[in-house]
């Protein structure tokens, strides 16, 4: 991969903001370099640009070097930035396979950079010979999100792997969900190949949406350029001080992991058993998609129950599917009593 050749030429030659937190890293007593207030609030300095302490420990669980890892404000923050540092307004593109998350769309979109879209196989796998044969030198980023939201699927390693040698841009592999796969999600791949990009985030089996922290895993090369566009602060300290005490608790992870598989299991069985069930999906990740007879009647019913959904009825290839996410037990007993009611009545 040539770096030089992909990344947008205003970002090489960019000269990134320097912060009094970065300038000086060394060891001091007195700091009056930042013009912070400096009676002790516990947040009234500037925090860690680079958030050491979090990438030493999550490099431990990860098995990745803290160097290969990018912190950002969600992976929504990580998304951006990629296409930012890769993509010419107005001449490059990205590849997206829907049905699939929409931010890589919104992101794009924003800053007038393409979509190409290739759908998705009817078994919900990338399409491998159809995406080379689109793609280009102008094909910057490729998307793959796996687990795929909303349909829940992992993709065939074999199409990943395929996929990293014949595209010639940088892949990304979006793993929101990867703590609900059974397999070992693209980490491994990070040695063989340096257009890779892992995602993943603290957002789902972490239990942590609300302090917005998503993970990117990549070689040096683009982790130094996304270090070198992102907000001087991007993580704040509050969501620095909370993951770290995450970390410190990863049985916690585990037992709602485990509770979370189980209750889907349980969902997907209640489910099967409905006549208005048509089918439900395989899922990798914490939410099922099924498909059932009247998906906006079914929807807007629950609605009325206070329980809410998300409606994909309208989605390519996703026809008829409302997306339900695996709640708490009690949480997926009242959709089931809501749907005994819906089936009887
Ligand atoms: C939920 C989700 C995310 C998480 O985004 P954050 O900004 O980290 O909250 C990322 N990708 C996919 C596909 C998701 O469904």
């Amino acid at each position: 991969m040539d770096l030089q050749q992909l990344v947008r030429p205003n970002i090489l030659a960019l000269k990134p903001y320097s912060s009094a937190r970065s300038e000086f890293t060394g060891d001091a007593e007195v700091f009056l370099d930042a013009n912070e207030n400096p009676f002790d609030t516990g947040l009234n300095l500037y925090p860690d640009p680079l958030q050491w302490k979090v990438k030493k420990k999550l490099g431990k669980l990860k098995g990745v070097a803290p160097d290969n890892i990018f912190l950002g404000n969600g992976s929504d923050e990580v998304i951006d930035l990629l296409v930012r540092i890769f993509c010419n307004p107005g001449a490059d593109r990205i590849v997206i396979l829907p049905p699939t998350y929409g931010m890589y769309r919104v992101c794009a979109d924003i800053c007038g950079v393409e979509v190409a879209e290739i759908p998705l196989t009817p078994q919900f796998q990338p399409d491998v010979a159809a995406i080379l044969a689109d793609a280009d030198e102008h094909s910057k980023l490729l998307f793959l999100c796996s687990p795929n939201n909303p349909t829940g699927n992992v993709f065939d390693p074999a199409r990943i792997e395929a996929l990293l040698q014949g595209f010639p841009g940088i892949v990304v592999v979006d793993e929101a969900y990867i703590d609900f796969a059974a397999g070992p999600g693209c980490l491994a791949l990070l040695e063989d190949y340096d257009n890779l990009v892992v995602m993943q985030t603290f957002s789902k089996a972490w239990g942590l949406a609300g302090i917005r922290l998503g993970m990117a895993f990549a070689g040096r090369a683009i982790i130094d350029l996304m270090n070198k566009v992102k907000p001087p602060y991007n993580v704040n300290q509050l969501t620095q001080e909370a993951v770290l005490h995450a970390l410190d608790n990863q049985s916690q992870q585990q037992q709602w992991v485990t509770s979370l598989l189980g209750q889907r299991v349980l969902l997907q069985q209640f489910l099967s058993g409905l006549d208005f069930v048509t089918r439900i999906y395989p899922s990798d990740a914490n939410f099922l998609l099924v498909k059932v007879k009247d998906p906006k009647g079914l929807y807007l019913y629950l609605v009325n129950q206070k329980i809410i959904v998300r409606d994909r009825s309208n989605v390519l290839l996703c026809e008829g599917c409302l997306r339900i996410t695996v709640g708490a037990p009690e949480e997926n007993e009242r959709l089931v009593q809501a749907l005994v009611a819906y089936g009887n009545g």
